[in-house]
């Protein structure tokens, strides 16, 4: 029996990659810019205003967090300002706030959409005010591709004039209101890395509203050069641009990035048929037709006491066995050894969650056998109550 790993999500190639990369060779553009950055940084603009979004720029750099940092440097904040943060995310979300000095905030999610609370987020807002402290962003993410409650949050950023930095990382081609996730915020991210629903192999970017913040991003860079025939600084730098050769990656996979969600979707939608018949799972969904996932990763919610003690652990383990990658849910800041000491905010929803929720395989590229074994996996298990 074929028994090969079965990945949670994996790279897939769309086939046009190799020819940017082999122009960059043939052209020696072997370097952190060139026609490869700036063809996919409008490949990426032109994607995310198709549906007439209000304009937005896009720099092309060298990772996610890289976005979030100088995001979080652009709004001004500081050694000592606080940054509010979704509990509930990858480490990249917060640990840019810790590079500069500043104290992370961390929010409880929503069960809706497993994301930042917006009640728990102005709840936050006025106890930090009282405090004597206004915080100077607030940091929200669509996790595993779930758009957040994009007006709820809104409405509490504009009532008390507090910037919004999209997290998008997880969620390119997630669309809120018909409007595409990662124009959503005064600044937005995206990550290329190997795991997301396209890849460079390792890549972000930041999306601006307007050029005058997209210049000044590629400034900080770039290792923040002053206007000068020698090398002149009268800021601190970054070497924070992407690669024309990885550049050349993004431009092959931004041409297969809707089969690609489709795709996620289909897996997604492949798990709500096989979760139908086995009671006590919830596959998580989009709350209403406001909110369109490109399900980068499914997943599922256990409640054992409806199966017969069946866990998310048990599940967990009786799928490695079987040689079939399954992850918990991202385990909320607030728990975290190295981020557990700073202000929480919150009735332990994000808690529940990562107790008792699953990611599932969710790649592009994974075949019909594949699903059969996920399939046959997972009925087995929940046939036998190991
Ligand atoms: C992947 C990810 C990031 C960071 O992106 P990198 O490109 O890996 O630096 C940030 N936030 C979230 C939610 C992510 O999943």
């Amino acid at each position: 029996m074929n028994n090969e790993k079965i990945w949670l999500s994996s790279p897939h190639m769309g086939g046009e990659e190799l020819k940017y990369v082999n122009k960059a060779f043939e052209d020696n553009w072997i370097a952190p810019l060139g026609p490869n950055v700036t063809g996919f940084e409008n490949d990426i603009r032109e994607y995310l205003t198709q549906n007439g979004s209000s304009d937005i720029e896009v720099a092309a750099l060298s990772s996610g967090t890289a976005a979030l940092h100088l995001a979080l440097i652009l709004l001004g904040v500081e050694r000592g300002d606080e940054v509010i943060c979704q509990s509930m995310t990858f480490a990249a979300s917060a640990n840019p706030i810790v590079y500069l000095g500043a104290i992370p905030v961390f929010i409880d999610s929503e069960v809706d959409t497993m994301n930042i609370c917006p009640e728990q987020l102005e709840i936050s807002i006025k106890d930090r005010m009282a405090r004597g402290k206004k915080p100077k962003a607030i940091i929200a993410v669509h996790l595993y591709g779930m758009p957040y409650k994009v007006d709820e949050i809104n409405k509490v950023a504009k009532k008390y004039e507090i910037p919004v930095i999209e997290d998008s990382a997880e969620a390119l081609g997630s669309k809120y209101k018909n409007a595409y996730c990662g124009t959503l915020g005064d600044y937005s991210i995206l990550s290329f890395n190997g795991n997301k629903i396209i890849t460079t192999s390792g890549g972000g970017a930041l999306i601006t509203k307007n050029l005058e913040a997209k210049k000044k991003a590629i400034f900080l860079a770039t290792q923040a050069r002053d206007d000068a025939p020698h090398y002149q600084h009268s800021e601190v730098g970054y070497n924070y641009r992407l690669s024309n050769v990885s550049a050349g990656i993004g431009r092959g996979q931004m041409q297969v990035l809707d089969k690609r969600v489709e795709a996620r979707r289909n897996m997604f939608h492949f798990y709500v048929n096989l979760f139908r018949q086995i009671e006590g799972v919830r596959v998580f969904k989009e709350p209403s037709d406001d909110y369109f996932s490109n399900h980068w990763l499914t997943v599922i919610e256990i409640d054992e006491s409806k199966t017969g003690g069946l866990d998310r652990e048990k599940l967990r383990k009786y799928l490695e066995a079987e040689n079939i990658e399954s992850r918990p849910l991202w385990k909320p800041m607030h728990m975290q050894p190295v981020f557990n000491h700073y202000p929480y905010y919150g009735t332990g929803i994000a808690e529940k969650m990562f107790q008792n929720g699953l990611c599932l395989p969710s790649g592009s590229n994974l075949t019909s056998n594949e699903r059969n074994r996920i399939e046959q996996a997972i009925l087995n298990c929940f046939k036998n109550r190991v």
